[in-house]
């Protein structure tokens, strides 16, 4: 039978407000399946806190109820991190203020709620940058970027989500709140318990506040694709364009030609800017807040070089904004280009870059052997070693027989990873599809102490339980 939570419920509903428990299914819907729709939960009640005491309260309630919490934000996660098994939800998304703007200080002091695109905006009115950009950005949330230590296209320059915060807010299983909520660039005073939070997936706590970093705003850009013969030429490329240009190198996003192809035949509106058909491309970004630094001169020259190399064997550089968006749109559009090609069974994986060219080279002989059909489309963020080692079915199979064969593929790809000292996960995270991978390869102390962790924050298991550990 199941049990009854009508008590509970009232409680909840006498802290925060009876227009903010929804408990009704049609409600609920929207925020029980995750965004790609790969898993559907069942939750009690979703609760739509509005303040970081109301959060408290919450948590209070549900842990005297022995009753578990999920934290959502943007829910647009793709590990089931944000999925609810039982227990309630609690959303910030009516956390929604920029707290302050301190531009003498370079920081921002956010509620865990504000979409990423709209902190972006509220930087970019401050005359500044904040550098983490995801294509998720319209919708995801700061607290779930915290969460997941999010990456994306800006990591080579400014570091991912950890790199990118000085202070937190967090509320602890028991209902007190840590308030870490400072904008010192130096404070050394014991234990990080900042970073303990980050990348969590919501297991030790909800973030209800953070002070994050700023940078001066780039007024300059250069953009281009290069065609190249494969990931050992691009490697070559990257060190090449690291060494030139190390303060102002932005974005070396790595795409081969089968992913690429996938993106003309699907994205509206996208088109080959090269005459011929290459093996593989790489789109490189320099940005510089100088207005007076000549990228596009420093790109050519960086090109010229490469060319005479054998590096590369062609090159487009934007010559208007309007063609360096185009270019971004190439890459931008490969994920979803390859949903209409049936099945795809996705590794989000990085290897040191030093190792990132065997590791493409290597793991896509691997696959092949395994299944020579297969239609390899390894892409994504090379200059930070972390790929999207994506796999597409052969032409004439149906997608559950590919499917089927996803424990082989990850057994092979992560096999791989591992031995070149390289990570299941790069940037999103384990949640509920990764925990069995991560027992099997992670350290095994570390496992421990990260059990052990979670045992003195969260004794009752009742913050987001069966994520993660
Ligand atoms: C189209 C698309 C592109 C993406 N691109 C990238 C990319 O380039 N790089 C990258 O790193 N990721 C990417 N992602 C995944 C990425 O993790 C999310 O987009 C984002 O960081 C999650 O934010 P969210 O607010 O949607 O979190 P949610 O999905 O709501 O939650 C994610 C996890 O964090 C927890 N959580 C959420 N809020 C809190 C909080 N306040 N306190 C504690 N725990 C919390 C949840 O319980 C869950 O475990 C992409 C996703 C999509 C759909």
């Amino acid at each position: 039978m199941a049990e009854d939570h009508s008590a509970l419920i009232a409680k909840l509903t006498d802290a925060i407000g009876a227009a903010y428990v929804l408990t009704d299914p049609t409600d609920m819907a929207g925020r029980l399946v995750e965004d790609r729709g790969l898993y559907t939960g069942t939750a009690i009640a979703i609760l739509r806190p509005g303040s970081t005491e109301e959060v408290a309260a919450c948590v209070r309630l549900c842990a005297a109820a022995g009753v578990a919490i999920v934290p959502q934000g943007g829910n647009t996660g793709l590990v089931g991190g944000g999925v609810a098994n039982g227990g309630v939800i609690l959303t910030t998304d009516r956390m929604n203020r920029i707290r302050n703007v301190d531009a003498t200080n370079a920081t921002l002091t956010v509620d865990a709620g504000c979409i990423l695109a709209n902190i972006q905006q509220a930087a970019d009115d401050a005359g500044a940058l904040f550098p983490l950009s995801l294509a998720s950005e319209g919708s995801c949330q700061i607290g779930g970027n915290l969460s997941t230590n999010a990456g994306g296209t800006a990591v080579l320059r400014y570091g991912n989500m950890r790199d990118l915060v000085l202070g937190l807010e967090v509320v602890l299983p028991d209902g007190r709140v840590l308030n870490d909520l400072n904008g010192l660039r130096k404070n050394n005073t014991g234990y990080d318990l900042r970073n303990l939070f980050i990348g969590a997936e919501g297991t030790l706590g909800i973030i209800t506040a953070a002070v994050l970093k700023l940078f001066p705003k780039p007024v300059t850009r250069a953009t281009a694709l290069v065609a190249c013969d494969g990931p050992q030429a691009a490697l070559a490329l990257y060190t090449r364009m690291r060494a030139q240009n190390a303060d102002t190198l932005s974005t070396f996003e790595y795409v081969e030609r089968m992913a690429l192809q996938m993106v003309l035949d699907h994205a509206h509106g996208c088109t080959d800017p090269m005459a011929e058909v290459h093996p593989a491309y790489c789109l490189i970004e320099l940005t510089s807040a100088n207005a007076a630094d000549t990228l596009d001169a420093r790109m050519e020259t960086a090109l010229e070089a490469a060319f005479e190399a054998g590096e590369i064997h062609d090159a487009v550089i934007g010559a208007s904004e309007a063609q360096k968006d185009a270019l971004w749109a190439l890459r931008e559009h490969l994920s979803e280009s390859q949903k209409p090609e049936g099945a795809s069974i996705k590794h989000d994986v990085s290897v040191p870059v030093s190792r990132v060219a065997d590791f493409i080279t290597t793991a896509k002989a691997a696959c092949l052997a395994h299944m020579p059909d297969l239609r390899p489309c390894p892409f994504g963020h090379f200059g930070d070693g972390n790929l999207h080692f994506n796999l597409s079915r052969p032409v004439d199979m149906d997608d559950a027989t590919f499917l089927a064969e996803y424990p082989t593929f990850n057994r092979i790809v992560h096999d791989i990873v591992h031995q070149m000292d390289g990570s299941i996960s790069a940037e999103h995270g384990i949640g509920q599809v990764k925990r069995a991978e991560l027992r099997r390869y992670k350290d095994p102390v570390a496992l421990e102490l990260m059990q052990q962790l979670k045992s003195a924050i969260d004794p009752a298991n009742i913050m987001n339980p069966g994520k993660v550990l």
